[in-house]
């Protein structure tokens, strides 16, 4: 089957999940709360185990799209794209609430794909001796193999700011989704 790669449009003022400003209100540092998720080598913080413990209150977003990134690369939804894509692919996506707007969630889909280090499909550079994370993986000059059924699937690309979960779609979906109506606003979808 085809796939599609997801992305996303950019927003000019997004909000960080993890980061806060610091006491000099210029550098931004991870809030207390996930503090001990934090590695202490390579200072990633664990993304996924700061979704289970929850979003800090003070957190909000204020846009009208049903998908953007927030500044710290997390995929967050409406409750309409949270919706249509449980309607089209039940059960595939961890979706996290936002809870200073509960219409919001952050979305991971759960066949989320760590780029192997031989993979011509990403480019790794660095690794963290003690939680084993990739410095950088991003897209290398080959395409990424996708097992097979899969409706959505991401890989777990890593920039310096941390996890970069890029989606792909298969074709039933990538067309349900880029032909609803009204259009789900902020969605890029591109054949592979
Ligand atoms: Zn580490």
């Amino acid at each position: 089957m085809k796939y599609y790669q997801l992305s996303i449009e950019d927003v000019p003022l997004s909000e960080f999940l993890f980061r806060e400003a610091g006491e000099s209100k210029t550098n931004l540092r991870f809030r207390k709360l996930y503090l001990d998720l934090v590695c202490t080598r390579c200072r990633k913080l664990d993304e996924i185990a700061a979704l289970r413990r929850g979003i800090d209150l003070d957190v909000s977003f204020k846009f009208a799209r049903d998908i953007m990134m927030s500044s710290d690369d997390q995929v967050i939804v409406s409750a309409r794209f949270r919706d249509m894509v449980q309607s089209v692919a039940p059960d595939e996506i961890e979706f996290y609430e936002i809870p200073s707007n509960c219409a919001l969630s952050v979305a991971i889909p759960k066949i989320l794909i760590s780029p192997a280090e031989k993979d011509d499909a990403f480019n790794i550079t660095g690794k963290c001796g003690l939680c084993g994370r990739y410095t950088e993986a991003t897209w290398g000059a080959g395409i990424p193999k996708i097992p097979a059924d899969c409706n959505i699937v991401a890989y777990r690309l890593e920039t310096h700011v941390g996890m970069l979960a890029r989606w792909e779609v298969n074709e039933r979906v990538a067309h349900i989704l880029k032909h609803s109506r009204p259009k789900l606003k902020g969605l890029i979808l591109r054949a592979r």
